[in-house]
């Protein structure tokens, strides 16, 4: 039998043993026959709220009420903070350094206590001579570590997995103001919103080109656990109408996004070298040169974005130039493959240097207003084989089409999603 002090007990501990107390108290002053006993006994009036000691032998408690405590364990939730570890948060617990040290001795899954991170927290259950008898971290929305203690005091775990149920939703939407508003409208995240600019950069202009009544058309997984929405996943099948012409990704196993008869959306070129999300406004079509004061022929296309807007190239090659002139002000040429070149003009800042390779999609350098501009934006061309062409509209190389070991698989994903998506629409059309 264990020894019980009622100094060294957690407070709720007490409070359970005082209650219990009052309940013998009451069973020792109403022994036999409570109704008559409560006439011939006078009752003792009590404050409510106030604390009454209660002249209890503990060394008398019957031997089952004793017991009950001796396994009395406590389950305490600690929160990670910043600049926590296991010793700290131990430490907070009332727990040994030698329990810090067994428990990070566990093999295979100690090392996942090393890395606790602020807003996590662990939960520790510590029996009543303060002990710990296990631990559980939950290090994922899916996967919990637990530890327990043995017989010989060291410390065994295991993970516990939760299964995540996927389901599809779907949104869709149409542009008035911009397409950023349309996807908030539609209840797409900004992340949402983000992946579909990208899905589709390699087609659309999304800084310049989208128009007012443009349509996007979005199925996308949602992940669940016990019932409960946890996170979006993927977008799994997207259309996009720009100016009346119609765009379809497919998502396949391979995380890739095809056309629906398999040829991958990814191009040699993006349609635009500044994210959609940085671009204020059109620029006035007339091409009136701020700084001349006359207008003379545009060979590019300029993006008013904000000083500092990184810019990106638009696809993989080398550059051929990188420096300084009064006109151009900071600029960066990119020639790709034999035909293709790309001019950057404007730059506050360039990011690379001369005869850098350069991956499609990396910051080259950033939006500003050196050289012949009045303001901050990017003036941006396109050539081929020397001569300027509207990067927008201009043919481009043709897209690879999937591998031939994965088109029958893909062919069957495509059928499928083209099917729940037109569903999808129907459903929405017959709604409003
Ligand atoms: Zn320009």
């Amino acid at each position: 039998m264990a020894k019980i002090s009622l100094k060294h007990l957690p407070k709720p501990h007490k409070w359970t043993i005082s209650a219990l107390a009052g309940v013998l108290l009451v069973l020792i002053l109403f022994p036999s026959d409570p109704v008559s006993a409560y006439k011939n006994t006078p009752v003792p009036t009590l404050e409510i709220g106030k604390r009454y000691d209660l002249a209890v032998d503990f060394n008398n408690l019957p031997e089952a009420e004793i017991s009950a405590f001796d396994n009395a364990i406590e389950r305490k939730t600690y929160k990670v903070k910043k600049g926590d570890n296991l010793a700290k948060i131990f430490n907070r617990a009332g727990l040994t350094p030698q329990e810090t040290y067994r428990v990070s001795k566990v093999e295979d899954h100690a090392s996942k206590l090393l890395s606790l991170m602020p807003g996590e927290s662990l939960g520790l259950e510590i029996d009543d001579e303060g002990k710990l008898k296990s631990l559980s971290y939950m290090y994922s929305p899916t996967e919990t570590l637990l530890l327990e203690i043995n017989a010989d005091n060291s410390f065994s775990g295991h993970i516990e997995s939760k299964q995540v149920e996927t389901r599809l939703n779907y949104a869709q939407g149409e542009v008035s103001s911009s397409f950023w508003n349309a996807g908030i409208k539609a209840n797409l995240s900004e992340n949402q919103i983000m992946s579909l600019a990208g899905i589709f950069g390699w087609d659309i202009d999304f800084a310049l080109e989208l128009r007012a009544g443009d349509s996007f058309y979005v199925m996308y997984e949602e992940h669940f656990i016990d019932g409960e929405y946890i996170e979006n996943g993927d977008i799994v099948a997207a259309q996009f109408v720009n100016q009346g012409e119609t765009y379809t990704a497919i998502r396949h196993s391979d995380g890739n996004f095809y056309t629906p008869d398999g040829r991958s959306l990814r191009k040699s070129f993006l349609r635009a070298p500044v994210n959609f999300k940085y671009i204020s406004s059109n620029f006035n079509p007339n091409r009136f040169h701020p700084i001349q004061k006359r207008y003379k022929p545009h060979n590019g296309i300029d993006y008013r974005a904000a000083k500092g807007t990184p810019v990106v190239a638009a696809g993989d090659g080398k550059v051929i130039e990188a420096g300084y002139n009064r006109f151009n002000g900071n600029y960066v040429f990119i020639q790709h493959g034999e035909n293709y070149t790309t001019k950057y003009l404007h730059f506050s800042k360039s990011a690379v240097k001369n005869g850098a390779k350069v991956k499609q999609g990396q910051v080259i350098g950033y939006v500003g207003a050196t050289g012949m501009a009045e303001a901050p934006h990017l003036h941006y061309e396109f050539l081929v084989d020397g001569v300027h062409r509207n990067p927008r509209t201009v043919a481009l190389p043709k897209a690879q089409p999937i591998d031939k070991a994965e088109a029958k698989a893909f062919a069957s994903i495509s059928a499928q999603r083209l099917t729940q998506l037109n569903n999808n629409k129907r459903i929405m059309l017959a709604m409003n």
